[in-house]
């Protein structure tokens, strides 16, 4: 979560008064940056990747899990460790002696979340452009991991779920325990002391309730299974307390029926994800990856579908989505439309974390009618970016991203604006949570213009994080080398985001997505991906398809298609362009081989052949004897299931394949990948603890 400055924050009243003042700053700031930063040439394709992780407190014999409360401590026990740092890592003095850099990377950095359960792990510098290095992705999310682990308690785990099953139920916390609602939050479920203790975080989450004028309404439909009632009433909502004057929000309606209902921040932004930044060699490139990116962030979250629980009850929904931007939603009554406007000055459709609404690219195949024609910009910045030499699309992008209002605002930073560095421009950009994000350089080095791909779920096991991570990769090498068109109308990429949170919508449901990426080539029959040899001559690139209707260009497609391609639809599909990108390239045979591996589980994953984490979690909560086919999912399936997640990343990081390993629906999740190329895999015997039986 960006930057930790340290100072007095405002509470919600004060901070709205300054909001105006922080706006003009950042926007004073953006326009530094852009004008030193507009002309640079030639950046590397850099990239890097992002993991966050859940610190589970497990052991096999105690039926309670907790989410550890530690990040503090562990961060501090990570920082001080001199070893690592010896080893060439960002972290200073690191005093551990066991661990042994495996790729020439540094090693990794560990960051704090908003969750005080939670950590952030990226590599120890960026992934530069070669194909042989995105091998060392999964060693060093590996090494991360092991890194992490050796910091904690021997009962503290690592584990990258998207969210702890039974967060919000009584008692999930590890000591010191807290059972009691707080000022900032006013959680009926969740104690302020959830939050990463910063002052940034709490009045993060205090500002966005008190700018809302109510808690945050995190309601999610749960999933009838046949013994749950009809219609279901929430059985851990509290209509009777009265601490706070937002303890009023569930007798006016707040939690609806057939709803898990959640009150709080940490619902959300609680949860892990796996983000890719990369970096383009100038701003026009960057802009163009953005625009390229954004279709595909829906089809990716329902790929990477992981989500199935919340607050001990089985979702109706299998991804995360729609809950982070619920748990951070402050827009005001009149911004949503429910009283007339009076002192706000906009209805605004979306949370500030919600599917990016603009595309922002000089590409001439961006036809006008792909923008959103309602698409709700602050007009004073947009004048005053215009006036100042940006062009339109770009300064409609910014215009749109400040017209929200900095939420966390530090008294002392309001003294003088200090142009050398970018901390209020950053204060309104990251904070509006897109599932694309242009990041501009940061003013005090040469990093160049990069671009964040933010939607994917993160995943069990690391061989799958690297499989996404580097997929991606490959998905954006081949943008660039053939010159692929992806654009579709982008309130269409809207509802395939909300399209992406149905159950199992990776198998069952369609996606609006471009037919023909190659524009000047009109079908698949006539274009020759997969048998060409040299980058970009298979695919002409310019013009656009003038003539053609937009609702001709796109049609409904499956995941499948969309991933796999099909005989009858006209896209060839991501992993034959991806192949293709890599027949045009030189590869080794062994990298090429390892490379395989990922994009066979991508593919699997597309066909259904292999299950998302969604699935295979909600098969493994069915088969539990402890399931009453009621929604609930118990203490003792919570703890089986985190004791599945746990033995399997044991195993990983171990260095040993997922065979042998007694965890029900395990090969459907993982297939059984880690032999190819020539690896030895040792099996092992079973280490998982206690398991449901089979069905
Ligand atoms: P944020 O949390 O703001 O998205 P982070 O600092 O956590 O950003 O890291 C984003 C990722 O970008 C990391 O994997 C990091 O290694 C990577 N990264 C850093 N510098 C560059 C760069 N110049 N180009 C591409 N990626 C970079
Ligand atoms: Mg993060
Ligand atoms: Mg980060
Ligand atoms: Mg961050
Ligand atoms: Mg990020
Ligand atoms: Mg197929």
């Amino acid at each position: 979560m960006g930057l930790l400055a340290l100072g007095t924050a405002l509470d919600w009243p004060q901070a709205k008064t300054r909001a105006h003042q922080v706006r003009q700053w950042g926007i004073k700031q953006l326009l530094e940056i852009w004008n030193k930063a507009k002309g640079k040439e030639r950046d590397a394709l850099l990239w890097g990747d992002e993991v966050e992780y859940l610190v589970v407190s497990y052991s096999e014999d105690d039926p309670k899990v907790l989410l550890s409360l530690r990040q503090a401590e562990i961060l501090t026990a990570l920082a001080s460790d001199q070893e690592l740092a010896k080893e060439g890592g960002c972290v200073p003095e690191l005093q551990d002696s066991g661990l042994k850099k495996i790729s020439s990377n540094p090693i990794p950095v560990f960051h704090p979340e908003f969750g005080r359960f939670m950590l952030e792990a990226t590599p120890g510098k960026p992934w530069g452009i070669g194909l042989k290095e995105l091998l060392d992705v999964e060693p060093d999310m590996k090494l991360r991991r092991k890194i992490a682990k050796e910091h904690m308690l021997s009962t503290e785990y690592p584990i990258t779920l998207t969210t702890f099953p039974r967060i919000g139920c009584p008692g999930q916390f590890t000591t010191p325990y807290y059972p009691n609602s707080g000022p900032r939050l006013r959680s009926q479920f969740v104690p302020d002391e959830i939050a990463n203790p910063h002052i940034r975080f709490p009045t993060l989450a205090a500002n966005i309730r008190s700018r809302r004028g109510r808690k945050v309404q995190v309601n999610v439909p749960v999933f009838h299974d046949k013994n749950t009632p009809q219609p279901w009433k929430d059985p851990t909502v509290n209509f009777d307390l009265h601490d706070w004057p937002e303890d009023d929000d569930v007798r006016n309606g707040a939690a609806p029926d057939d709803h898990i209902h959640m009150d709080a921040m940490a619902f959300g932004m609680g949860s892990c994800c796996l983000q890719i930044t990369f970096q383009a060699k100038n701003i026009t490139e960057g802009r163009m990856l953005y625009d390229q990116l954004s279709p595909l962030g829906p089809i990716m979250l329902a790929l990477t579908a992981a989500t199935p629980i919340y607050k001990g009850f089985l979702a109706n929904t299998d991804v995360r989505w729609n809950q982070i931007s619920r748990s951070v939603d402050c827009r005001t009554e009149e911004e949503l439309g429910e009283k007339p406007l009076k002192n706000d000055r906009w209805r605004i459709p979306k949370s500030r974390y919600a599917s990016n609404s603009t595309y922002i690219s000089t590409d001439s195949r961006l036809r006008e009618e792909y923008m959103d024609p309602d698409l709700v910009i602050n007009p004073e910045i947009k004048a005053q970016l215009v006036e100042n030499g940006m062009d339109d699309r770009l300064a409609t992008h910014f215009a749109h991203l400040f017209i929200r209002d900095p939420i966390v605002i530090f008294e002392e930073d309001l003294a003088q604006l200090d142009l050398s560095k970018t901390d209020h421009f950053e204060n309104i950009q990251s904070t509006n949570w897109q599932h694309m994000r242009f990041k501009p350089p940061p003013a005090d080095n040469n990093i160049g213009w990069r671009v964040e791909f933010r939607s994917m779920e993160i995943q069990i096991t690391d061989f799958e994080n690297a499989a996404f991570s580097v997929f991606m990769v490959l998905v954006t090498r081949a943008i660039l080398s053939f010159d692929l068109n992806y654009y579709i109308p982008i309130k269409k990429v809207d509802e395939n985001m909300e399209r992406a949170h149905k159950l199992d919508a990776v198998l069952k449901e369609k996606f609006f997505f471009r037919k023909n990426v190659f524009p000047s080539r009109p079908s698949r029959s006539t274009t020759v991906v997969g048998d060409d040899s040299r980058p970009g001559s298979a695919m002409p690139s310019r013009p656009g398809s003038p003539g053609i209707p937009v609702d001709e260009e796109y049609e409904e497609m499956t995941v499948d298609e969309i991933i796999n391609g099909s005989s009858e639809g006209d896209f060839p599909g991501l992993i034959p362009i991806v192949e293709s990108y890599l027949d045009s390239v030189n590869v080794d045979v062994e990298t090429r081989c390892e490379l395989a591996t990922y994009l066979d589980l991508i593919r699997k994953r597309a066909s259904g052949e292999l299950d998302t984490a969604a699935r295979w979690i909600r098969n493994f909560v069915d088969a539990h004897p402890d399931y009453k086919h009621d929604s609930v999912v118990s203490e003792t399936i919570n703890h089986d299931l985190i004791g599945s997640v746990i033995a399997v990343g044991e195993r990983e990081s171990a260095g040993r394949g997922f065979g042998g390993l007694d965890i029900l629906g395990l090969p459907r999740l993982l297939g059984e990948f880690r032999g190819g190329c020539g690896r030895k895999v040792d099996d092992g015997v079973s280490t998982a603890p206690s398991q449901p039986e089979s069905p």
